[in-house]
């Protein structure tokens, strides 16, 4: 089965709103094992729209088309839909329902175009639309699927996932199971060398993405049954696990690096201060993002200037004066001080230059230097990051993160075998 995607709206053709819908779509669709050889964006006309419909069903098996299930006199995808197909348009008593009850719990009177929204093309099967009005539309016409969507992506996106791809799955009579195993601390490219013997396999796929900083792996599995399935993922990710240790934070696809590094220290009873210069606590407000948060976290420092630095991490004058705020000492007395001062297991400390302005050529924009205190052990790394200034601070976030991490891990298992 190839698919593709049609998305609809004068909007999407003038740039006023990206086109969110087809990029999760295609993510989506490339998740399902379903290749996706078109896209494409057409402005609520009902001739071109057609035009376009046409072809579609002509080169793929599965057309999936979102946008223009309103209720105004400009959502004409559904009507052009039936139009394309021979078919008339009948009620569905089950969305007139929902369009009854949905008006009615807001307590807001149905207006006479809603109407409209109830009718299905004859013989196809309405979806619900869990925050709308419009219910979604399946096809189903001489082996060719067309799958009608709503534009607003709140509604788009749980229709899909609730009831298209369950009936996707089903049509093709495959289960499904993934698992992502996210890294941080490794490039891309790296990655790709390490498992190129795995990317070739067409059962489980095995597909890297790059995030900022991080690397993330899927692999998936089809089979008749989930338990298969999951069989077929086991051992890729238990090769993965073998191949990256530590680098890999999780293998759930929800989990972010800052969840992962609050679950661990919420696991051992430890608490962590920050101590941030260049990035302004935005490594604190990462941390605070998590639900549970306060478990770990109870205090935490910007301290931008050099008196700051002195005032509440006891960086010492003469190192600041010495080797400058932006060096290994002041990120290794951040670190420490943070720790001590707030009597915390671990302090992670930051302090860089951003940029665009201040580099040097001995202490470049870029050069970051990340302190992190672990049980009264202090380490310090060095990294140089690219870009502009938002993504040199965001880089140096996620970098601090995954060095706290790492830190704790090596703490926790050295005190397990001493
Ligand atoms: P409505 O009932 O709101 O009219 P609709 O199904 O008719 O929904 P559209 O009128 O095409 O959908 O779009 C409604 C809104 O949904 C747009 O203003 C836009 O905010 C969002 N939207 C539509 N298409 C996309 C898309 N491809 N990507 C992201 N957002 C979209
Ligand atoms: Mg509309």
């Amino acid at each position: 089965m190839s698919a593709e995607i049609i998305c609809v709206g004068t909007e999407l053709l003038l740039g006023n709103i990206v086109n969110t819908n087809a990029a999760y779509l295609a993510e989506r669709l490339a998740y399902l094992g379903i290749p996706c050889y078109y896209q494409s964006v057409v402005g609520d006309n009902e001739e071109r729209l057609m035009h376009l419909v046409k072809i579609a069903l002509q080169r793929s098996e599965l057309v999936i088309l979102s946008g223009g299930l309103g209720p105004t006199e400009d959502d004409l995808t559904k009507e052009t839909a039936a139009k394309a197909l021979g078919l008339k348009l009948v009620e569905d008593s089950v969305s007139k329902e929902h369009i009854i009850q949905f008006f009615k719990i807001r307590n807001k009177t149905i207006a006479e175009n809603n109407w409209k929204q109830a009718l299905i093309p004859e013989g196809s099967i309405a979806l619900e639309n869990e925050n709308g009005t419009a219910p979604g539309i399946i096809i189903e016409q001489d082996g060719r699927t067309l799958i009608l969507l709503p534009g607003p992506p709140n509604e788009l996106l749980p229709m899909f996932q609730n009831q298209v791809e369950p009936y996707l799955l089903k049509k093709r009579k495959a289960s499904i199971y993934s698992q992502m195993v996210k890294l941080c601390g490794i490039g891309e490219s790296d990655v790709e060398e390490a498992i190129r013997d795995l990317t070739g396999s067409t059962n489980p796929t095995v597909a890297t993405y790059a995030k900022t900083s991080e690397v993330h792996i899927r692999v998936t599995a089809f089979s008749e049954t989930e338990e298969q399935a999951r069989k077929l993922v086991k051992p890729v990710v238990n090769q993965l696990k073998a191949r990256f240790g530590s680098m890999i934070y999780t293998t759930e696809p929800e989990v972010s690096l800052e969840q992962a590094v609050v679950e661990l220290l919420a696991k051992n009873n430890m608490k962590v201060t920050c101590a941030e210069s260049c990035t302004g606590g935005m490594v604190a407000a990462r941390l605070i993002n998590v639900p549970g948060a306060s478990a770990v976290l109870h205090e935490s420092f910007v301290t931008y200037s050099n008196k700051a630095k002195r005032t509440y991490l006891d960086v010492k004058k003469g190192t600041l004066k010495k080797f400058g705020a932006v060096s290994e000492e002041t990120a290794k007395e951040m670190a420490r001080g943070g720790c001590i001062n707030t009597k915390a297991d671990a302090c992670i400390a930051l302090t860089g230059i951003a940029g665009p302005d201040g580099g040097t050529e001995e202490k470049p924009v870029g050069l970051v230097y990340i302190g992190c205190s672990v049980a009264g052990k202090t380490e310090v790394r060095e990294c140089r990051f690219s870009g502009n200034r938002a993504k040199i601070r965001e880089s140096a976030c996620t970098a601090a993160l995954n060095m706290l991490r790492t830190c704790i891990l090596e703490y926790l298992s050295e005190t397990k075998f001493t």
